[in-house]
C-alpha cells in the first residue's frame, strides 16, 4: 500500500473535523448562500454563464465611469437583455435609471463597493487596521498586499514602492504591542508580513533581458527589503503569470544573496502547482537554498492565472504551461507539499489553499513526518474562506490571511479574479459550499481522479498537416492552420541562442552578394552598400545592383522557366514552400539576427518577422492545395463544368524594408506556389536579407529560373520591371507615392504585351485609434506604446493618430508620457532595447521635418530624450497634442515614432475624424461600452480594425491583412482569397450526354 493510501483515512478524519467546525461556525461570513446582493449575484452567475460574463464586465468598467448617466448606460448595455433571476429587479432599476440616473447609479456603486469590501481589506494600512486586528484577535496572522497590478511608468513604480515602505512603517508601529501567545508562539515568524508583486516595481519587464529588468526591480525592492530588515518584517514575492516566473525566481536568489541584506529579513516566494514545471522548480530552489545555506519560505499555491495562461499559449501557439485537468493540479500540489515537508527545516512551507482536501493532506502528512505545527503554516485569502481559517485556528494551526489593500480602480482586476474563482466550475469552494457535494467525494485522493479522465499533455491541440487529399473543396475538412510559435525570450536557452546568432552574424558582415538569374550569379553593373542604421559605419554587405540588361535577362529567364513551372503540380509547388519554411525554421535565429543588424529591429520584432515568413509559406502551401483542385460549379446530369485556376505568368516582386523577410517572402511564395515565376527586387535598405532569402529559395530546391533576384533601387530596377512588357503581375508593398506610380505605369499597355498587368498593391496608412471615455487605460497605454512606437513607428499598420473622446485625454496623456519615458532607446542588438534607429538618414530627416512642423503648429506634449553616445539614426518617440483633424501632421504618412493626439467631443465625432483621411488600413478602439464597440465595428472604415488591443502585429491566417482607399487595392495578405490575385480563373464545360445516355456517376477530371 502506498504511503498516501495509508494516510487517506486520517485525511478523511481531519477533513470531516474541519467540515464539522465550519458547519458549527454560524456567524462566520460566507461567500455563498447569502441573501445580500453579493450572495444573489454569485448564485445567478453560477447558474447563467452569459449573466456571469456580462456582470463581471460591468463590475470591471464601473470604477472608470464618471457620471450617473454613464453608469446607467453601461448597465443597460451589459445587462439589459440578459435573462436572469434578477431580471425583474434589474428592469425596475433600469426604468428608474432612465428617468433619474443618479438613483440606481448611487445604489450600484454602493453595492459594488460593498462587494469589493468583502475581498479588499481597506484602502490603505490605516483603514485596514481594524480588519487586521480582528484577524489577529481570532488567532490568525496576516500578510498585506497593495493592489496595483502592472504599472506602466517609473513614476507609478516609485509610488508603489513608496507606499510599501510607508505600509511597513505603519504596520510595524501599529502592531508593536501585539504579542503572540499559545503553543506556537515560540516559533512565531515576524508579525508584519508583506506580499509584493514584482510587476508593480518596474515599468517594463523585458523578457529578452531579465538581468536588466531584475536590476531595475532591485533598485526599488531592496529599499523595501532593507526597511523590512530594520523593522524585523517578512517579505514575500507573489508569483504572477508564467512569463515572469523565471525572472521572479532569479530575482529572489539575487535578493537573498545581497551582502547588504545578509542575515536579513525572512524572504519568501511562491510556487504555483498548476504549472507542469513547478515540482522541478521547487526542487531546484531547494537545492539552491541548500548550497547557499539559507532557509527560505515557500508559499505553495495552485495558481490564479489558469485561464490567462491557456489563452496566451493558444494565441502564441506555445505549449500550455499549466495542467489541463484539475485533479492533475491537485495531485501535483500534494506532491510538492510532500517535497517541502520532507525538506524541513531548509524551507518554511506556507500552504495556501481553500480546499479542505488539500489542507488535510498537508496537515496529516506533516503529522506523519513528525513536523511540528509551528514549522509550517496555512494561508487563505481575505474574505474567501473565513470559516476555514477559523476552523484551522481552532484545531491549533497557524493560519495567515492574505489581505489586499487599495483603491477600487486597481482593485477591480483583483475583485474580478476572486469572483471568477468563486464561480469557477472546477473550484473547491463552489463544489463544497454552493453545490454541496458529498464530503467523501470532496476528500477523495486526486490521484485516483486523474485516471478517470484523459491526462493532458500541454500540447496545443492542432494538426499541422492537411489530410484532406483530393476531395472537392466543399467536401474537405478545413484543418486548422497552425501558426509558427514565436520565440519565448523568457526562456534562458532561447536568449542564449539569440545572443550566439548575433555573434555569428557579426562575423559574416561585409560579404558580397550577387544578382541571381537562372543558375547564374552575376556581379551586376555596380555594388550597393547596405549599412546598419544603429551604427552607420558598420557595413552589413555589398550587394550587386542590376540595370536594364539584368532586368531584361531576368524577365526572359523567368518567362522561359514559366513553361515547365506552370505545369508543375500544385502539390509539388506546395511541398517546396514547406521545404523553404523548414530552412527558415532551421536558420531562424540567424535570420532574426540579420534583421536586427540590417534594419534595426529589436529581438522580438525581428523574430516576429521570421515567424511571419514561415507562416506565409505554410499557409499558402495549404491554400494552394485547396485552389489546385478544380471546383464543380453545379452538379447537373449530362454536363461537367469545372472551374479551375491557372497562373498569370511572370511576377515582379517589389518589397519594402520594414518587414524585410516576411513581406518579401509572402509576396514571392504566393506568386510561386500559384505557378508564376518571379523576379525579386528587395528594398535597397534590406538587400542583404533579400540576397539571403534568394539563397534559401535555391537551397529549398526551386528550379533554376523560377525565382530570380535583381537587386537595385526602386527608381531603376523597380521602374524597369514595372514597365517591362513581359511582366504579367506586380506584387508591391510600400508607400502610397510609389504605389500609385506603379498602378499608373502598369496600366499602360504595350503592343506586344500578352496580359493586362495585375497589380497587387499594398500601401500605407494614417492609422487611428479611438480612446473612449470608459477605456481601460492600463491596457490602452500599453497598446498605444506598442502600436505607435513598436519598430519606431515604421510599420504600415502603425498608430499615428490618437483620437480621444471627451476628457479622457486628461487621464490618458500624462500616463502615456510617463510610460514613453520608461522606454529604452538604443541599439537593437541589446536585448533590453525598445526603440531602435529609424531606417536611414533620409528617413531621419523627413521625420525630423514633421517634428519641426509639429512644434510650430501644435503642442509638443512629450519627446523622449536620446541617451548620449548613440551614433545611428535615432528619434525619440514624440507626442503632439491639440492637433486639428485636418492638420498635415494628422493627414500625411510620417513613418516614424510621431503620434498626433486629436480631441473629439463624442464618439460620432471621433469616428468622423478617424475616417477622414485618404487611407483605410488599420484602426483601433479602446472602449468598454458594448454599444460603442458595435457602432465603431460598423462605421470605422479600415481594412483591419482592432478592438481593445494594439493595432499592429497581424498574424497570418488569423488577421488577413490589407486595406482599401489609398492604402491598397483590397487584397488581404495571409487571407483565404489572397492567392486568387495571382491566378486566372478558367471554366471548362463538357457535355457528357451521348445520344441521350448520361452516366449515373461522372468521373471528375481533377488532378
Ligand atoms: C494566501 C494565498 C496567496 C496566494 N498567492 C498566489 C500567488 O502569489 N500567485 C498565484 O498565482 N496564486 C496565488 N494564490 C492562489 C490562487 O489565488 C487561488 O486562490 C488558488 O489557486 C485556489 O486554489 P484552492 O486550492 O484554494 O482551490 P481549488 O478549488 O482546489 O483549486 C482551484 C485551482 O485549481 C486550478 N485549476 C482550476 N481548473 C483547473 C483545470 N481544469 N486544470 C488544472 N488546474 C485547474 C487553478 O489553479 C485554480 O485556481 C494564493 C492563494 C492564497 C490562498
Amino acid at each position: 500500500m502506498s504511503q498516501l493510501a495509508t494516510i487517506q483515512p486520517e485525511i478523511e478524519k481531519f477533513g470531516n473535523q474541519v467540515f464539522k467546525l465550519i458547519e458549527r461556525d454560524q456567524d462566520a461570513p460566507r461567500v455563498f448562500g447569502g441573501s445580500d446582493l453579493y450572495g444573489r449575484l454569485m448564485d445567478w452567475a453560477m447558474r447563467n454563464p452569459v449573466f456571469k460574463t456580462q456582470m463581471f464586465r460591468f463590475v470591471d468598467v464601473l470604477p472608470s465611469l464618471t457620471s450617473s448617466d454613464d453608469v446607467v448606460k453601461h448597465l443597460v448595455e451589459y445587462l439589459g437583455n440578459v435573462k436572469s433571476p434578477a431580471s425583474g429587479a434589474l428592469r425596475g432599476a433600469l426604468t428608474v435609471g432612465r428617468l433619474i440616473p443618479a438613483i440606481p447609479a448611487r445604489l450600484i456603486r454602493r453595492n459594488v463597493l460593498s462587494m469589493a469590501n468583502i475581498f479588499i481589506c481597506g484602502k490603505e494600512g490605516k483603514s485596514a487596521l481594524l480588519n487586521l486586528r480582528r484577524i489577529w484577535r481570532e488567532g490568525a496572522r496576516f500578510t498585506v498586499d497593495i493592489l496595483g497590478e502592472a504599472v506602466v511608468s517609473d513614476r507609478e513604480a516609485d509610488d508603489y514602492a513608496a507606499r510599501y515602505r510607508e505600509l511597513l512603517d505603519f504596520l510595524s508601529d501599529a502592531t508593536h504591542y501585539w504579542k503572540p501567545e499559545g503553543p506556537l508562539a515560540s516559533s512565531e515568524p515576524p508579525l508584519v508580513n508583506l506580499s509584493v508583486k514584482i510587476s508593480a516595481l518596474c515599468a517594463r519587464i523585458q523578457p529578452s533581458d531579465p538581468q536588466t529588468s531584475i536590476a531595475r526591480i532591485l533598485l526599488r525592492l531592496k529599499q523595501i527589503v532593507a526597511r523590512a530588515n530594520q523593522l524585523g518584517a517578512s517579505i514575500n514575492l507573489d508569483m504572477e503569470h508564467y512569463g515572469l516566473k523565471g525572472t521572479t525566481l532569479d530575482l529572489f536568489k539575487e535578493l537573498s544573496k545581497d551582502p547588504d541584506l545578509a542575515n536579513g529579513p525572512r524572504l519568501g516566494f511562491v510556487i504555483q502547482a498548476y504549472l507542469r514545471d513547478s515540482h522541478k522548480d521547487a526542487e531546484e530552489m531547494l537545492n539552491w537554498a541548500r548550497r547557499e545555506g539559507r532557509q527560505i519560505t515557500i508559499r505553495l499555491v495552485k495558481g490564479a492565472y489558469w485561464d490567462f495562461e491557456k489563452v496566451v499559449a493558444a494565441q502564441k501557439t506555445w505549449d500550455v504551461p499549466v495542467y489541463l485537468s484539475k485533479p492533475e493540479t491537485d495531485a501535483n500540489y500534494e506532491r510538492i507539499t510532500r517535497l517541502l515537508l520532507n525538506n524541513r527545516p531548509l524551507v518554511y512551507p506556507a500552504f495556501a489553499s481553500h480546499n479542505v482536501r488539500t489542507i488535510a493532506h498537508a496537515a496529516i502528512y506533516a503529522k506523519e513526518q513528525g513536523t511540528s505545527r509551528g514549522d509550517y503554516e496555512f494561508q487563505v485569502l481575505y474574505g474567501m474562506a473565513t470559516p476555514i481559517r477559523r476552523a484551522l485556528v481552532q484545531l491549533g494551526y497557524r493560519v495567515r490571511e492574505y489581505c489586499p489593500v487599495g483603491e477600487l480602480v486597481p482593485g477591480m482586476a483583483y475583485l474580478v479574479r476572486r469572483l471568477l474563482e468563486n464561480t469557477s466550475n472546477e473550484g473547491f469552494l463552489r463544489a463544497g459550499f454552493s453545490e454541496k457535494r458529498s464530503i467523501t467525494d470532496l476528500l477523495r485522493d486526486p490521484v485516483t481522479q486523474i485516471s478517470d479522465r484523459p491526462q493532458s499533455n500541454g500540447k496545443a491541440p492542432f494538426s499541422r498537416k492537411s489530410e484532406s487529399g483530393g476531395l472537392l473543396p466543399s467536401h474537405r475538412v478545413d484543418t486548422p492552420f497552425r501558426n509558427e510559435p514565436p520565440l519565448d525570450f523568457a526562456v534562458g536557452s532561447v536568449r542564449m541562442k539569440m545572443a550566439n546568432a548575433l555573434a555569428t552574424v557579426s562575423g559574416k558582415l561585409g560579404l558580397s552578394y550577387p544578382i541571381v538569374i537562372g543558375r547564374k550569379e552575376l556581379p551586376g553593373a555596380a555594388q550597393m552598400v547596405s549599412i546598419n542604421p544603429a551604427h552607420p559605419r558598420q557595413v552589413i554587405g555589398h550587394v550587386a545592383q542590376g540595370a536594364t540588361r539584368e532586368v531584361a535577362m531576368a524577365v526572359d529567364t523567368a518567362r522561359k522557366a514559366f513553361v515547365a513551372w506552370s505545369k508543375t503540380s500544385a502539390e509539388s509547388r506546395s511541398k517546396l514552400l514547406e521545404r523553404l519554411a523548414d530552412k527558415m525554421r532551421a536558420d531562424r535565429y540567424e535570420l532574426a539576427a540579420w534583421e536586427i543588424l540590417e534594419v534595426g529591429k529589436t529581438w522580438a520584432e525581428a523574430d516576429a518577422d521570421v515567424v511571419e515568413a514561415i507562416d506565409f509559406c505554410i499557409f499558402y502551401a495549404e491554400e494552394m492545395r485547396r485552389f489546385g483542385h478544380g471546383r464543380l460549379t453545379q452538379n447537373l446530369p449530362g454536363e461537367i463544368s469545372i472551374e479551375n485556376y491557372v497562373p498569370r505568368g511572370v511576377a515582379a516582386i517589389i518589397a519594402p524594408w520594414n518587414f524585410p523577410l516576411a513581406i518579401l517572402c509572402g509576396m514571392t511564395v504566393a506568386a510561386l506556389v500559384t505557378g508564376n515565376t518571379v523576379v525579386i527586387k528587395p528594398a535597397e535598405q534590406s538587400s542583404v536579407i533579400g540576397a539571403l532569402f534568394m539563397k534559401l529559395l535555391r537551397e529549398a530546391g526551386f528550379p533554376d529560373g523560377v525565382a530570380n533576384l535583381v537587386s537595385g533601387t526602386g527608381e531603376s530596377v523597380g521602374s524597369l520591371l514595372v514597365a517591362h512588357p513581359d511582366i504579367d503581375l506586380i506584387a508591391f508593398t510600400g508607400s502610397r507615392e510609389v504605389g500609385t506610380i506603379i498602378w499608373g505605369t502598369a496600366a499602360i499597355t504595350h503592343p506586344d504585351q500578352r496580359n493586362l498587368k495585375k497589380v497587387i498593391c499594398e500601401m500605407g496608412g494614417k492609422n487611428a485609434a479611438i480612446i473612449d471615455t470608459d477605456a481601460d487605460l492600463d491596457e490602452a497605454v500599453l497598446g498605444i506604446l506598442q502600436s505607435a512606437f513598436g519598430y519606431q513607428g515604421q510599420k504600415c499598420s502603425a498608430l499615428s493618430r490618437l483620437i480621444t473622446v471627451g476628457n479622457v485625454n486628461q487621464r490618458l496623456v500624462p500616463r502615456l508620457k510617463d510610460a514613453i519615458a520608461a522606454l529604452k532607446i538604443g541599439p537593437p542588438e541589446h536585448p533590453d532595447t525598445d526603440i531602435g534607429p529609424v531606417i536611414d538618414q533620409a528617413s531621419l530627416e523627413k521625420i525630423q521635418g514633421y517634428i519641426a512642423l509639429g512644434k510650430s503648429e501644435h503642442h509638443l506634449a512629450y519627446q523622449a530624450p536620446l541617451p548620449a553616445g548613440l551614433e545611428g539614426y535615432y528619434i525619440g518617440p514624440t507626442v503632439f497634442t491639440e492637433v486639428a483633424p485636418g492638420a498635415r501632421l494628422a493627414q500625411e504618412e510620417i513613418f516614424g515614432p510621431v503620434l498626433a493626439v486629436i480631441g473629439a467631443k463624442d464618439l460620432p465625432t471621433a469616428i468622423q475624424i478617424a475616417n477622414n483621411t485618404p487611407f483605410a488600413l488599420t484602426g483601433g478602439l479602446y472602449s468598454r461600452s458594448p454599444d460603442n464597440i458595435d457602432r465603431v465595428r460598423v462605421e470605422f472604415q479600415v481594412g483591419n480594425l482592432y478592438i481593445n488591443r494594439a493595432i499592429t502585429g497581424a498574424i497570418v491566417g488569423r488577421h488577413p491583412f490589407g486595406g482599401f482607399k489609398m492604402s491598397g487595392a483590397g487584397t488581404k495578405a495571409g487571407g483565404k482569397d489572397y492567392l486568387v490575385n495571382f491566378l486566372f480563373p478558367r471554366v471548362v464545360t463538357e457535355n457528357t450526354l451521348r445520344h441521350g445516355f448520361a452516366p449515373e456517376t461522372e468521373t471528375l477530371p481533377f488532378n
